[in-house]
């Protein structure tokens, strides 16, 4: 029976060991661990390979969207405009700004948020859109970008998930007004701990990205504005400057992964029983951050493929309109139906540079089994 991991980490490690032990060492050497050089490269080779004009890095994917609201002055009266079908951090910078969160639906296929319902949901009140790119498929930016030009409205991407190489004319996360990056070690970039990215082309919101997370002080002891403690460890940008120099190669792996799954389903005759992720167009890239299938059996066929040794996830079991945090906002089962369709139906396969050709098949293969018998 094989043993397959979600993520293997440990195969990714082996691979890159001696740059991340001799760039551990060189900060250790150096005892400079606030700031400095190490954070300053990384903050410029991120810019250059997302093809942004300004990086600012921080603790957390979680405060890179906090900063970025702060940074746009949203807080207590304003509302912000996002999906439901995200990782609970999207919304919930939004509610640490004191602003309100207002849900709209996703697209049943792309599990992005559905840009038709954004329009509706706008009052005087709204101050941004925030899509997120969900898995690793961009949202569906110019429409939202046109809305927001109309309604003077600031879009402030989501891109925890898609972080890749620029291509095109844009990257994720260079189009709006702020994009928002993790570093958590399960992206596509992944740190040994947390940490997180904002990328803007206004080199004066640059400037205050970089006074917020040092709580406001461009001078020790001088504070211009109130703002919080969240730095990027010089030890983690050492690190992720090791990583992101695989950020082409791996990204491109991730999409022969994706690629070779579409075959196998396809060569076992599943592609009608369970939902594949959709085919970007030409034009847009998926990165793959996940590999999510849908179909109606999802918790019996993973209770199945873990019986098989095979892991997977749930990217999201619970909508957030559904969470116990959200239940302050008032909203109730039935309002988001795209969303709570989804996280009834969507199963994470894993998907990563290392995982193998032979891993892929005994995956598509187990699910066919698990079609063949219990059907
Ligand atoms: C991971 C993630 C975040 C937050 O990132 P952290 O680094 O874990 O704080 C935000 N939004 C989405 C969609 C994510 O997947």
């Amino acid at each position: 029976m094989p043993s397959i991991a979600f993520l293997d980490l440990k195969a990714q490690f082996a691979t890159i060991r001696e740059d991340v032990m001799a760039a551990i060492t060189k900060v250790m050497e150096s005892q400079v661990f606030i700031l400095g050089d190490e954070v300053r490269l990384l903050e410029e080779e991120a810019a250059t390979a997302l093809g942004a004009k300004h990086a600012v890095s921080c603790a957390s994917g979680s405060d890179a969207l906090a900063l970025a609201m702060m940074a746009a002055g949203i807080g207590p009266g304003d509302e912000v405009i996002t999906t439901p079908f995200t990782f609970v951090a999207t919304a919930g910078s939004i509610a640490r700004s004191g602003a309100k969160p207002v849900f709209v639906d996703i697209n049943s296929l792309s599990l992005n948020i559905n840009v038709r319902e954004i329009e509706a949901a706008i009052t005087e009140h709204t101050k941004a859109i925030l899509p997120v790119h969900l898995f690793g498929l961009p949202a569906e930016l110019q429409p939202i970008l046109d809305l927001a030009r109309e309604r003077r409205l600031v879009v402030i991407e989501d891109a925890a998930q898609a972080i890749a190489p620029r291509y095109d004319d844009r990257g994720f996360g260079t189009a709006g007004k702020f994009g928002s990056f993790s570093f958590f070690p399960s992206k596509n970039i992944g740190g040994a701990g947390d940490g997180g990215l904002v990328t803007t082309a206004d080199s004066s919101l640059a400037e205050r990205l970089r006074l917020l997370r040092v709580h406001g002080s461009r001078n020790k002891y001088h504070h211009e504005i109130l703002g919080t403690n969240s730095r990027l460890d010089a030890l983690q940008a050492a690190i992720l400057r090791v990583k992101l120099r695989y950020l082409d190669r791996w990204t491109r792996e991730r999409q022969s992964r994706a690629a070779r799954y579409r075959e196998l389903f396809e060569d076992m005759g599943l592609t009608k029983t369970v939902q594949l992720p959709p085919v970007p167009e030409p034009h847009f890239r998926h990165v793959y951050n996940q590999f999510s299938i849908r179909c109606r059996q999802r918790d019996r066929l993973r209770d199945f493929l873990r019986r098989s040794g095979i892991s997977t996830e749930i990217y999201y079991p619970i909508p957030l309109h559904l969470q116990p945090a959200f239940a302050y906002l008032g909203y109730s089962a039935g309002q988001f139906p795209q969303a709570e369709k989804a996280s009834l139906e969507v199963l994470a396969l894993p998907i990563y540079p290392e995982l193998q050709e032979s891993h892929q098949v005994s995956i598509v293969r187990a699910i066919a089994d698990f079609f063949a018998t219990s059907n």
